[in-house]
């Protein structure tokens, strides 16, 4: 069986999004919201707490620039 180009694509994107799984160290975290702004998808400010909290832990390419933005680096991202 042949399976034609833009169904594969979506079918290999949703594969990558699934097995994607994102944490975030809270104790690290200082609240500077630079996350949820670069990926409001995956991460909410919580302003009562003063730390970014994940909302979504799967998918979103986002997720890594994120992760390699923080600056305390409490975000990894594990495929
Ligand atoms: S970028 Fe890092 S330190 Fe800043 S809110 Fe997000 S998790 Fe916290």
């Amino acid at each position: 069986m042949t399976l034609q180009g833009p169904w594969v694509k979506i079918c290999l994107w949703e594969e990558v999004t699934v097995s994607m799984i994102v944490k975030l160290d809270r104790d690290e975290c200082i609240g500077c919201g630079v996350c949820a702004q670069i990926c409001p998808e995956v991460f909410e400010l919580d302003e009562d707490a003063g730390k970014a909290k994940v909302i979504r832990s799967e998918g979103a390419e986002c997720a890594k620039e994120a992760a390699d933005s923080c600056p305390v680096g409490c975000i990894t991202v594990e495929e």
